[in-house]
């Protein structure tokens, strides 16, 4: 027991500290000096009252300050409610000192050391009240700011592990709710479920969507991975007529890939698999997606390069759909490459991905696989990354610095050169497309349907 709780301690500390030595910079606002803090915890409820259709979410989360300020938090809506250790305040919403993204911050000063804070929230983004039930998900995109957790709970930055839990509250429901998500679900009594997440878990890691159970078809069953486990998986698809066809398709996609996932880049990350096959939109999450069966692939390599090896910030989520858009065209490699990017610099608290990555960014690993050929290409050191670093959100630099001492010879200059730019400046001709193309921008309206 003892041994027990020192390695859970230790655990504990280890994602503290990643999330400290990845914590962005503090400023200052009109108000005073914003900091950014490390949440410890969040648990979150949401209470979907289906006779009124209303939702409301509320976040108590326990965060560390590492240094004294307004701690910082984001939440696209307006919240309703701002308890900071036990007293109602303020927060206010304000851009990043080079206007790149806009956060929220308590208005209220906070010393060092550990508070606790109570956010709620209104829920109306992606929440439709039908057949006597609630359809409501998460849909995230790293292409455009804001579009993590905060777009419709209240979270921190990609940086920060938190160990998060979700209640459910279907109150009123006629129907019977299916919850999907990339967390254990408990069904505590009649319409409450509890999501416990793992503690690795950031802002862009949670897959979830509930809807009536008479809107969809799933099937369930069992993948072998290589190092021994059955790794659950569920397909699911919106009942039509093809649904079977369409779940059958799916199995198959998915089978194939995981093998082929499993092979080159060793034992499946994470403890289950959860795909919504929507046909249209694609996004990955941990060990989850939301996809087509053609973008299965693209969306499936994202559990190991995206949410096994994880970005901290905006300007090193390039490397997982760069790394991704070279395997979906089928790992070329190529001795010349003519143009620069500024994918890894572009402003200081940017948040999204730069779209030059499916681009200029396959290309330059096509580029970096051949210049590295004699020592086996870039595959070998992928797979380390997955065995060492994954699950511990980390900055390009860190990527750049492990690669080199990987390889045993500096490729900062090549980095630098092509990613490190003032302005992406590259011809984009055929042979650059990324085809199909796997995230695409969805507006709400879009993405509403895919609910
Ligand atoms: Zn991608």
């Amino acid at each position: 027991m003892k041994f027990f709780l020192l390695g859970l301690l230790f655990v504990t500390s280890a994602f503290a500290s990643n999330d400290l030595s990845h914590r962005p910079k503090s400023f200052l606002t009109s108000s005073g000096k914003a900091v950014f803090v490390d949440f410890t915890t969040a648990d979150y409820t949401i209470n979907y009252d289906i006779t009124s259709r209303r939702a409301v979410a509320t976040a108590m989360i326990k965060f560390f300050a590492p240094e004294a300020g307004m701690p910082i938090f984001d939440s696209y809506a307006d919240p309703s409610f701002v308890v900071l250790n036990g007293q109602n305040v303020s927060s206010f919403s304000t851009k990043t000192p080079g206007r790149e993204t806009t956060l929220r911050v308590v208005n209220q000063n906070v010393a060092v050391g550990n508070h606790t804070l109570s956010v709620t929230v209104p829920l109306t983004t992606l929440v439709d009240y039908v057949d006597g039930g609630v359809k409501s998900a998460f849909w995230a995109s790293d292409l455009d700011d804001r579009r993590f957790l905060e777009r419709y709970m209240p979270a921190n930055f990609e940086f920060d592990q938190v160990k998060m839990t979700l209640t459910l509250n279907f109150l009123g429901a006629k129907t019977i709710q299916n919850v999907y998500t990339n967390g254990v679900v408990e069904e505590v009594k009649a319409g409450t479920y509890k999501i416990n997440y793992p503690a690795h878990y950031t802002s862009s890691s949670i897959f979830f969507h509930t809807t009536p159970a008479s809107s969809v078809v799933e099937t369930r069953y069992s993948l072998k991975s290589i190092d021994g486990r059955e790794i659950p998986v569920v397909i699911y698809v919106t009942k039509s007529a093809s649904a079977a066809t369409a779940l059958d398709q799916m199995k198959a996609a998915a089978t194939d890939v995981f093998q082929e996932l499993e092979r080159d880049y060793g034992a499946w990350p994470h403890p289950s698999l959860t795909i919504y096959n929507a046909g249209s939109g694609g996004m990955e999450y941990c060990g989850a997606t939301m996809t087509s069966v053609s973008a299965v692939g693209h969306e499936m390599f994202h559990s190991y390069f995206a949410r096994g090896v994880m970005p901290a910030n905006g300007n090193t989520g390039w490397l997982d759909e760069a790394l991704a858009s070279w395997r979906d065209k089928g790992y070329q490699s190529i001795s010349v490459l003519s143009g620069t990017s500024m994918m890894s610099n572009r402003l200081y608290y940017t948040r999204h991905t730069d779209y030059s990555a499916y681009s200029f960014g396959e290309r330059f690993m096509s580029y970096m696989d051949n210049k590295l050929s004699s020592k086996g290409g870039l595959k070998p050191f992928m797979r380390h990354m997955v065995e060492n670093r994954r699950f511990a959100p980390l900055f390009v630099e860190e990527f750049i610095q492990e690669m080199s001492q990987f390889y045993g010879v500096s490729l900062e200059d090549d980095f630098k050169k092509y990613t490190f730019g003032t302005k992406n400046k590259f011809d984009y001709n055929k042979s650059m497309q990324t085809v199909p193309h796997m995230h695409q921008k969805l507006s709400l309206e879009q993405l509403q349907e895919l609910l």
